[in-house]
């Protein structure tokens, strides 16, 4: 499979040596990277990406959910067009800033007020940093395995990590949150966790764990923080909504900015205040590309007349609708093969115990995750080397029926493997 693709993509190849004379392994965003070599790609329309050797592919991977919209939503193009006829760098305030944040606010039960960032990362940095300073605590409980940016990664040691004083829980496992917060006593922050763990391999929350942690914060006076840079696309009101559950921080990232670079947090009025400059104890955060005009007209139309909520019932109950299509094609030919995920976020997972936890993803072989991705591409579906497929808007049923057929030859074609 790895040589097909080898010899599918030499200009990929020919690319790769010529970035790496000047980027570290040709790479500035390691995610993208996998052995023997990235695709890189020319160009896209729709849900469709075209690699650099010229082929075609139906893009299952939707820029790890920020592609929600595809790549030429005719909208959200006039937006940006609009915003550029009116100038770059303005160095002021916007309507389209406050139209955004005002759309926001009105979705996110758990947001009274919001600052934009340029990334899901520095939100999530914000945010704790936030709630460290509001609690005059220090700790910071994360999941295992958890990604909440490229600065606080951890499914591996990583050194580039803001050393905030971590302590671990495990995924759905409520047992262990409560056991690391006893420990941390009188000196826990805040609890950052992702409503559905998406990096860790789309493993939906159970309602009783979250809630479970919301409970936990409020006994011991600790902050509940949502990562919602993924999961916010999966309700109108993002997973929050969906489990009636509501934290006193969210961060945000992705799709929101319509394609283009976006994070934000926000949360309970009282806790975001601190950031108004006028307040005597004014928390300074600054960040000279928070309400670039391009994102904030890109995101307001994109939320306002895109991404509207009978639109996101639509499209996350087709998500799941396929999903079930695909685990049903996996179980039919017997392979120990699943999808796990909820509505158009899912991840394929090379065993059939159950994911409940990052722990377990990791029992299931390595190498039959890359055969999968390389017998998807091979198919002609582009999808993160993961594993993970986020459908986008302008997929219409014949790409879902696409994504179902080469699922169905994968499975087929491997089925002694997959046992
Ligand atoms: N939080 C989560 C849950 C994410 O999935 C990501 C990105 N994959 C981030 C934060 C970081 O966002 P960004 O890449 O915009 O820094």
């Amino acid at each position: 499979a790895i040589q097909r693709f080898t010899e599918k993509n030499p200009k990929s190849l020919a690319q790769h040596r010529t970035a790496s004379a000047v980027l570290p392994g040709g790479n500035t965003r390691t995610v993208l990277y996998h052995e023997p070599f990235p695709m890189a790609l020319s160009g896209g329309e729709g849900c469709y990406v075209t690699s650099l050797d010229g082929v075609r592919y139906l893009d299952g991977l939707g820029e790890y959910t920020a592609g929600l919209f595809g790549h030429s939503d005719p909208v959200i193009r006039a937006a940006i067009d609009t915003a550029l006829d009116g100038g770059l760098v303005l160095g002021g305030h916007t309507r389209p800033e406050a139209g955004l944040a005002a759309l926001l606010c009105d979705r996110f039960p758990a947001m009274d007020l919001v600052r934009f960032t340029n990334s899901g990362t520095e939100a999530n940095l914000l945010a704790v940093g936030l709630a460290r300073t509001l609690t005059g605590r220090s700790k910071v409980m994360v999941t295992s395995g958890g990604y909440h940016g490229s600065m606080m990664l951890f499914a591996a040691p990583n050194p580039l990590n803001v050393p905030f004083p971590y302590v671990f829980m495990t995924y759905n496992d409520l047992d262990s949150a409560k056991a690391t917060a006893a420990e941390a006593g009188d000196d826990l922050a805040c609890i950052l966790v992702e409503p559905m763990m998406g990096s860790g391999g789309c493993i939906a929350g159970d309602p009783d764990f979250l809630r479970g942690l919301r409970d936990l914060a409020d006994r011991t006076g600790a902050l509940l923080i949502f990562d919602e840079v993924m999961t916010s696309r999966l309700s109108p009101g993002g997973l929050q909504l969906t489990h009636g559950i509501t934290p006193d921080l969210m961060t945000i990232g992705k799709y929101i900015g319509g394609g283009l670079t976006f994070g934000g947090f926000g949360g309970r009025g009282d806790l975001m205040r601190r950031f108004d400059p006028a307040a005597p104890d004014a928390l300074l955060h600054a960040g000279t590309f928070n309400n670039n005009t391009l994102t904030m007209s890109a995101g307001l139309a994109a939320m306002s007349q895109v991404y509207t909520p009978d639109v996101i019932a639509a499209h996350n109950a087709r998500g799941d609708r396929l999903r079930d299509r695909l685990n049903a094609i996996c179980s039919d030919a017997g392979a120990a093969f699943q999808f796990t995920g909820i509505g158009s976020m899912m991840t394929a997972h090379p065993t059939a115990a159950p994911i409940r936890t990052y722990s377990d993803t990791l029992s299931a072989d390595p190498r039959l995750r890359a055969l999968f991705f390389f017998d998807m591409v091979d198919s002609g579906v582009w999808l993160a080397r993961r594993g993970m497929i986020n459908l986008s808007l302008p997929m219409g049923d014949a790409e879902h029926d696409r994504i179902a057929e080469a699922v169905e030859s994968f499975v087929t074609l491997r089925a002694p493997l997959l046992t």
